[in-house]
Parts: C-alpha cells; structure tokens; sequence
C-alpha cells in the first residue's frame, strides 16, 4: 500500500462538511490574510461593499451557467442550512390559509433527511389523531429504507392537488439515491438536494424550489442556496414574517443583512474551479460515477465481506454507505482506518456501520487508496 501509518495527511471521507479541492484551499488560505482584489482578509470584507456585491453576482452566474438556468429563477444564498429551509418551505407554502380547507403537501418519506424534513415541516407537534398538514405519500420504513419508489408506482399515490410535493434526491445517511425526477407534472417539485448539488447535471427546469447548503459539495457551512422559480414568489402565504419571505432575499439579491461572506467566498471559488479545472457538470459526474462504481465494486466483489444493503438501482453515487458482515470487526475497520489516514469513515450516529463520502472535492485517487486498504484489511482479517 502507498499510505503509510505515518501518513499525517489524512484524506477526508466525511458526510459533511466534506472534502474540497486542495487547489480552492490555497486561494482561501491565502484569502484568510488578504484578498488579492481587496487588500482586506476575507473575513473583514463589509457585506455592502461593492467587491462583494459583484461576488454575489458572478457566483449566481456561474451557478446559472452550471445548471443552464433560464431567468425564470432566483438563485438566493441564505443561512439557516437546509433544516431551516424544511420549515421555511412549509410556512412558505402548505401553511398559507389556516381557515380554507385545502390539500396537504405531499412527502416522501425515504430516510433520515426525508424525515427530519417531515419533522420540520409541522408547525406544532400534531395532536393525535389528527389531520396531518402533510401527507407521506411513500415510506421506506419498513424496507428499512434500503429502496426507493420507482416513478410510475409513485404517480399512483400522488395527488394532483397538493400544494407542493417534497423530497430529498440524496439520501446522506442510508447512501440512497434518486436517479430520475419524481413527482407529477403541474405539481410544484420542491427538493432537498443538500448531498448531491452540483455533483452531476439536473433538468433543473423541472424543480420549482431547489435547496442545498454548501458543507457538502460547495464550500463551508454557513451558507444555502435556493434556486426558486419566479412564479412561486406569488404563492408565497402573507402570513410569513420579512425574514422568512424568500420575496425579501430576492428584492435585496441576498443582501437583506449580514450574509456569510466568508462561505459565499468559498462558494464562489468551487464554481469557479467547476467551470475551468473540472469542465462543467458532466465531467464532474462522470468523475464522481466513477469514484462510487470503483468502490461499489470492492465491496460487491468482496464474497459478503463488506455488504451493502441498499437496491443497486438506487445506490448513491455521493455516499457508500456499508457493513462489515461481522460487526465485531467494524470498530477494528475504522481504527486501521484512521491510522492509515482515511478520515471520517463512520456511519452516521443513527445507523453505524461504515460510509465513505465521495463528494466533489473528494479525487478519484484518495477512492483508489481506500479501495486499497479495504482489499488489503479484508485480506489480513
Ligand atoms: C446534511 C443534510 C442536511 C442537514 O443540513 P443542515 O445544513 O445541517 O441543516 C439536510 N438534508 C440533507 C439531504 C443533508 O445531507
């Protein structure tokens, strides 16, 4: 193996805040101390300053280019990561009427991030027994979310009503991911995207709110980006405060106060090395499909040594997450692990077991070591 046990460089396989590219880090280390256009460290820049300002504009732009977006959306940097969009989306959208009778929003219920976002969309703990504002329309729960809905069996349960249909495309914890847009047309399609944004093209045309915050494919935590078409601004309840208006952060293009500065920076920086370093979306999801087929193929070509449970056709190309068939053997796996210099290997607190982050920032050479180690631990157990 190349890695040593005295490798200090440790390669970050970490569900999030995820690897970024050793190339945008020397330009933010740098930016730590100086801004080269600016004369001014990175985290001393005012947000009214019109360097800033422009570095708004031109990472909504690259964003755009990224994603081929028409000037039907808005693309808005926020704060409050994605559990604060699980509310907001829903005071935005499902709670606008307390007195009309209406449809409830549409959920999938297809792991821990699906379900926290149902968390986060009631407005009180519901009393039992009653109306729910949401109706789950698909449940992996008893599959121990090992499987997603297939399109068609899906539009079956759907209601053409609803007032909005939700889910999230990647599903961080379980390694389970969608590989094709759900839901029916002409109802809006709102997505949590937090694991995968901008790690491969989307027909983003056919989303009406998209959000993702930044820690895991874009840059630090502190900043979420929301791509929302126009004509939602209009269904947006009155009862919402200012803040909690995407109307607000549209009208004052992501100045309303203080933004992350320092994360928009970083965000700006990954675009930008998207665009030039890696050629656009495509190449980076062709980069990524092959960091998770190779690894994908260590654990399928391990005799049951390594087992992953979710249904190949939904096998997420961001997050392999496996078991060692003898459990007693994972904290030994992890602890190699580690001291090889492989970080953040360990399964999310909810499920353990092992998952490795292959997020944009993670190379396909830092896979290949891993793939190495886990070939040669299984050899040595
Ligand atoms: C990590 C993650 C979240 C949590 O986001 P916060 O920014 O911590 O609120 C939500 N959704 C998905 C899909 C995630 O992967």
């Amino acid at each position: 193996m190349k890695r040593t046990q005295t490798d200090r460089n440790l390669l970050n396989f970490s569900g999030g805040p995820g690897a970024l590219a050793a190339s945008v880090l020397k330009q933010v280390q740098a930016s730590i101390e100086s801004v080269p256009e600016v004369g001014l460290s990175i985290l001393g820049i005012s947000h009214r300053s019109k360097w800033f300002t422009d570095l708004v504009i031109e990472t909504e732009q690259r964003i755009r280019t990224l994603l081929n977006l028409s000037e039907q959306y808005h693309v808005l940097f926020l704060q409050g990561g994605a559990t604060q969009q699980f509310s907001t989306v829903a005071m935005a959208f499902n709670h606008s009427e307390p007195n009309k009778p209406k449809h409830p929003a549409q959920y999938l219920d297809t792991g821990y991030w699906s379900g926290k976002s149902i968390e986060g969309a009631q407005l009180k703990p519901q009393p039992e027994n009653s109306a729910s504002d949401i109706h789950v329309a698909w449940s992996g729960k008893a599959k121990r979310y090992t499987t997603l809905p297939q399109r068609a069996e899906l539009e079956s349960v759907l209601s053409p009503n609803a007032p909005y249909f939700h889910y999230v495309s990647n599903e961080t914890v379980e390694g389970l991911q969608f590989k094709e847009v759900m839901g029916l047309e002409g109802v809006p399609r709102i997505c949590d995207m937090s694991s995968d944004f901008l790690s491969a093209p989307i027909a983003a045309d056919r989303f009406s709110l998209i959000y993702a915050h930044a820690q895991k494919n874009l840059g630090p935590a502190g900043v979420t980006i929301v791509v929302i078409k126009d004509e939602m601004l209009a269904k947006i309840s009155p009862n919402v405060p200012t803040f909690l208006d995407y109307r607000t952060h549209v009208r004052a293009h992501s100045n309303f106060n203080t933004p992350p500065v320092f994360a928009i920076y970083v965000v700006n920086l990954i675009t930008q090395w998207l665009m030039s370093e890696i050629g656009g979306l495509a190449n980076m999801g062709a980069i990524n499909q092959q960091k998770a087929n190779d690894l994908y193929k260590v654990i399928d070509a391990s005799g049951g040594f390594y087992k992953c449970d979710v249904s190949p056709a939904h096998r997420s190309v961001m997050n392999v997450s496996f078991k060692l068939a003898e459990q007693s053997l994972e904290e030994a796996f992890l602890s190699k692990a580690l001291s090889y210099g492989f970080s953040g290997l360990g399964g999310h607190r909810s499920v353990g077991g092992i998952r490795a982050s292959l997020y944009n920032g993670v190379t396909l050479e830092a896979v290949n070591e891993l793939s190495e180690f886990m070939r040669d631990f299984q050899q040595r157990a």
